[in-house]
């Protein structure tokens, strides 16, 4: 018998992103003069909207009072932000009531805490390549995974065939790290499909903020069906710049009941068990990020990053390469040429160009062969970099 949970052993060693950095260290060391353009990392650069740190101020000298002080603070979070994410959705015709929204501390946390939900014995179907997060805190629970394979043929938008059997379904969409985003008339498949078999969608929409084309929904809830199909999992992270300040939310309708247990009701339980919820201060600053205001001023910094998309969209395209992304999200995906892997050309447009770009390895299957570019660059650097692709390409 064993008093550990050994599925962690069988984890990889987390070396993908230590070997990243420590290759471009090694480079930038041995190469002082040369400028690197770094398009690798999905971060932000800030600062926060104006609006988001006048809210914190103010929060701030409200905890200086004890009138207007807050301990602790119910564990699913404060009506003002639930009602913030309640006008949010209703932008996009989703009509949520705020018992159906819990507050986070950002997607990474919700997305490994969803699966106290489910039984070690549910299958899991990830369509791939994936936030990693997705296939280990589910291997961390001792589940079979179901790999569904993006590739170029699908698009990276793989479709459930009639023999897709599972019980969990991870979708993110637009996707990280391909930039393929499903159309609403893709995504109904997705919603149909758990519905007849009973399966529950985990819908990553985290880079919901980036979408350009009308047929892209924002929330799978926008589709009729998804209230008894699908949890939400969402982030003001790429949003509104929160990578460091931590705050998210997570929808599950109510109407979502499998095996007579309603989700909603377990997830508050599960909330209310494992944690102590949100500090007054981020709640404040979240519900700010997503106010009118607080949208018109992140959504300046939104399209700086299309901006940068839509440069190294320009550039792939002019060379006539096949790619994914760059339109509704702040990645583009790109083959490696011929016979080379990520790795190798991700060494290559480092050496050749001083590009860092992500190898496709590190997302799991089917991203082998292929690089990550992030549009979260500075202008300078993603224009730097076209010009080199231009010549490298
Ligand atoms: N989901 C996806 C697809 C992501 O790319 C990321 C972060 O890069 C996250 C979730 C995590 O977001 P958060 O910062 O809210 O934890």
């Amino acid at each position: 018998m064993s008093i550990i949970n050994t599925a962690y052993g069988q984890l990889p060693p987390a070396f993908f992103f230590t070997r990243l950095t420590e290759t471009v260290a090694a480079y930038a060391d041995t190469h002082p003069d040369q400028r690197l353009l770094r398009l690798g990392v999905g971060d932000v650069k800030g600062p926060l909207a104006p609006a988001v740190i006048e809210a914190m101020r103010r929060a701030v000298s409200e905890q200086a009072k004890a009138p207007s002080f807050h301990g602790y603070l119910y564990e699913p979070g404060m009506d003002f932000f639930r009602a913030a994410v309640v006008a949010y959705y209703a932008q996009r015709s989703v009509t949520l009531s705020p018992e159906e929204v819990f507050i986070s501390s950002g997607a990474a946390d919700d997305l490994g805490a969803i699966g106290n939900l489910f039984s070690a014995a549910a299958r899991v179907v990830v369509n791939e390549p994936a936030y990693p997060s997705y296939v280990d805190t589910n291997r961390m629970a001792g589940r079979r995974i179901i790999h569904l394979l993006g590739t170029r043929e699908n698009g990276f938008l793989p479709l459930p065939g009639p023999d897709l059997d599972g019980d969990l379904v991870y979708l993110c969409s637009p996707n990280n790290p391909t930039g393929a985003a499903y159309t609403r008339e893709q995504l109904q498949k997705w919603v149909d499909w758990a519905n007849e078999r009973q399966a529950v969608i985990i819908f990553d929409a985290a880079y919901e903020s980036f979408i350009q084309d009308e047929d892209v929904p924002h929330s799978i809830l926008e589709l009729p069906g998804a209230e008894t199909s699908a949890i939400e999992i969402c982030s003001l992270s790429k949003t509104a710049g929160f990578t460091g300040t931590r705050v998210g939310y997570t929808v599950v309708p109510r109407a979502l009941v499998r095996e007579g247990l309603s989700l909603r009701d377990m997830w508050i339980k599960d909330r209310t068990t494992r944690t102590n919820g949100v500090s007054y201060i981020l709640q404040r600053a979240g519900a700010a990020a997503l106010s009118p205001e607080g949208m018109v001023q992140n959504r300046l910094a939104i399209r700086r990053y299309q901006e940068n998309g839509r440069i190294l969209s320009d550039v792939i395209t002019r060379a006539s390469r096949w790619f994914t992304g760059g339109r509704n999200a702040p990645y583009l995906w790109l083959p490696c040429p011929e016979g080379k892997s990520g790795w190798d050309f991700f060494q290559e447009l480092l050496e050749r160009a001083q590009i860092v770009v992500t190898p496709g390895e590190g997302f799991g299957q089917g991203g082998e062969g292929y690089v990550r570019l992030s549009c979260f660059g500075s202008r300078e650097d993603t224009e730097e970099a076209a010009l080199r692709l231009t010549k490298l390409l």
